[in-house]
């Protein structure tokens, strides 16, 4: 008769054993949600690997520059700029670049914080909403709903919660431009912020106004400063910053005036008395604008350094 019975001996019978109970104890347990691959089940119009991009509006600051972003299974991988938009036509500041840390940000809050003390404690959604909830209830109509600058759909949605518990929704926007607003209706009868042709100017003076930083819309204001710097051989662009601190805005003007904050007009009602510099300057244009000093211009431009120590005239030719 022929047996077939495997035989284990005890030390193998346990290591069999475990090795089955660590297998089903493995089967059983939830894989951790970051382990999990997005789109295991994909959409049927979404293909692994090829990657689908949308537009979008960025939101890390108000000016609002419309984006690309490059998505792949789902995950938003990559921001530019989106060359249709009027706005930044193509551009996009370093903050908007960096717009993705918000998402991937190995150090950014992944968990509701509660204020504990002097220190902040992580806590669990329920523990948050429910914290929340009965905040709002004790509070009754006395609640405000206090959120950054959201527009369209995000705005909706705020107002709609805070209308169904009572609570006023505010906004809180550190670069705010409520007072441009209120003097531009005031100046001239428009309730809106206004948009500055940079790049149409032939002079122009900034008081306080960052434009290539924080000012409205920099990545705009920047490509405008580049095609009213591009006059240069027509006599235009020059650009004066009356300002307290030196900016990069300050850095890249003719002209940077030093102002005690809040007295950048006070000091240039005083200097455009004595230095009409744009003047001066459309004057140097009108006078460049003639062929021969055109010519000249361009003959000074492409002189190595040393040739410019030679008279500024032009050479005749001797045809
Ligand atoms: S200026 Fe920069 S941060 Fe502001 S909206 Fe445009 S890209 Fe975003």
């Amino acid at each position: 008769m022929n047996d077939d019975r495997v035989v284990f001996d005890r030390r193998d019978f346990l290591k069999l054993v475990g090795i089955g109970v660590a297998g089903v104890t493995a089967g059983c347990a939830k894989p951790p949600a970051e382990k999990l691959i997005p789109y295991l089940v994909a959409p049927e119009d979404v293909l692994p690997g090829v990657p689908y991009f949308y537009a979008s509006t960025c939101r890390e600051c108000p000016a609002g520059c419309g984006l690309i972003v490059r998505t792949r299974e789902g995950r938003a991988i990559k921001l530019e700029g989106n060359p249709a938009h009027p706005l930044n036509q193509g551009g996009l500041c370093a903050r908007g670049q960096a717009g993705l840390q918000g998402l991937y940000d190995p150090d950014r809050i992944k968990t509701p914080l509660v204020k504990d003390g002097a220190n902040w404690k992580a806590a669990t959604w329920d523990e948050a909403l429910a914290l929340v909830g009965g905040k709002i209830a004790a509070a009754r109509t006395k609640t405000v709903l206090l959120t950054g600058l959201e527009t369209g759909t995000m705005r909706a949605l705020a107002g709609e919660f805070g209308s169904s518990v009572g609570a006023k929704h505010v906004m809180w926007e550190p670069f705010g431009y409520e007072a441009l607003r209120a003097a531009n209706r005031a100046t001239f009868g428009i309730d809106a912020v206004p948009r500055f042709d940079v790049g149409a100017a032939r002079c122009l003076i900034a008081f306080g106004a960052d434009l290539l930083e924080t000012f409205l819309s920099p990545v705009g204001q920047a490509r405008g400063f580049a095609q009213m710097r591009a006059q240069r051989d027509d006599g235009g662009g020059h650009f004066v910053t009356v300002e307290p601190r030196l900016s990069t805005t300050g850095a890249n003007a003719d002209e940077w005036v030093a102002a005690k904050p809040g007295t950048e007009f006070a000091g240039v009602r005083t200097k455009s008395r004595r230095s009409p510099t744009c003047r001066r300057k459309r004057s140097r244009g009108s006078r460049a604008s003639s062929p021969s000093a055109r010519r000249a211009s361009r003959w000074r431009a492409a002189s190595p350094p040393r040739a410019r120590t030679a008279p500024r005239s032009p050479p005749r030719s001797t045809c």
